[in-house]
């Protein structure tokens, strides 16, 4: 069983009832660049055009009313940035936070958010106004001022379901899932896997069983005032072993493993669960005391 250790939350991933992003065309635009530069290099030439990137995903939204987009819009978008097959890649649920700092920016694992198609609005706000002919010329036809909320409608699941169901067609090898022990729903039972999460809907279904030789669940754990942290042994994790194997994947699941640690350890230094065998000693390690 887990005890409480690390203060990782979700964050909200984008802001509903708030308006596009400003400068979103320049913001992805220039991410497009930096990412090509740092993954192929200096030479240009070898890139793909952001333009034509920027150009697929404005056309899926844009000029239009923000709930009318629909997932096969941005499928161009998805042609256009590609996606590799990824023999690392790293699914996350409620563990946003440590999942990037576990993947280390693609350079460990491979979130969604590392690959290019991810990266270029992982945390940004977009969304449609519809234009008359005449405007159309003047306007870019994206909304500043308001995008709607996701009780209106579930416009942002019509990119982030695409995303999630391309990101797991491309996952070989081991497909590791991050998930957060401590997440309880509103009744206080805890929940690490959900069956209505993006990863439950949108990426398990979407492994392809045969590419992916094993599903290896990682629980973490938030720091948990309630002390309901859960581990492996957990009714939703095994529900998420049930869903898995029904689709013929083998499982591995594992608490707070040792690399996970490690690294989460440096915000914590102190907490007993950090406190590895070889640190416990204080004569051996003053400096912690
Ligand atoms: P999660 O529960 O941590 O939720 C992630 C985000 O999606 C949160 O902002 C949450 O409010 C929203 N969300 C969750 N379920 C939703 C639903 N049914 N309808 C609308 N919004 C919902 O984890 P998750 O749901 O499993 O999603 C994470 C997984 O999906 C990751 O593996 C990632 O690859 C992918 N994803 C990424 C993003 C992103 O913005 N980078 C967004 C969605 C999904």
């Amino acid at each position: 069983m887990a005890g409480s250790l690390f203060l990782f939350n979700t964050i909200e991933l984008s802001v509903a009832g708030q308006g596009s992003t400003p400068k979103i065309k320049e913001i992805v635009l220039g991410r497009c660049y930096e990412y090509q530069l740092n993954t192929i290099g200096p030479k240009a030439e070898k890139w793909k055009n952001c333009n034509t990137i920027w150009d697929a995903f404005h056309k899926a939204f844009a000029h239009k009313n923000p709930c009318d987009p629909k997932s096969s819009d941005y499928e161009p978008f998805f042609k256009a940035t590609g996606m590799q097959e990824l023999s690392k890649s790293l699914f996350w649920s409620g563990t946003y936070k440590v999942a990037h700092v576990y993947s280390d920016s693609g350079d460990r694992y491979t979130t969604l958010e590392d690959t290019l198609a991810g990266y270029l609005v992982n945390g940004l706000t977009w969304c449609g106004k519809k234009t008359d002919l005449l405007s159309s010329t003047k306007s870019d036809g994206i909304d500043y001022d308001s995008c709607p909320d996701r009780s209106v409608c579930d416009y942002t699941t019509e990119f982030w379901g695409l995303a999630s169901e391309t990101f797991a067609r491309h996952a070989r090898g081991i497909a590791r899932v991050m998930l957060n022990g401590s997440r309880v729903d509103s009744n206080g039972t805890p929940t690490p896997y959900r069956r209505d999460s993006f990863f439950a809907k949108y990426e398990l279904p979407n492994l392809q069983v045969g590419k992916v030789s094993e599903l290896m669940i990682i629980v973490v754990h938030t720091n948990d005032p309630t002390g309901t942290s859960v581990g492996c042994d957990t009714d939703s994790i095994i529900m998420l072993e049930k869903d898995a194997k029904k689709r013929g994947l083998k499982v591995t699941c594992y608490d707070d493993p040792d690399d996970v640690r490690h690294i989460l350890c440096t915000d914590t230094p102190l907490s007993s669960k950090c406190l590895f065998r070889h640190y416990s000693n204080p004569k051996m390690y003053p400096r912690l005391r």
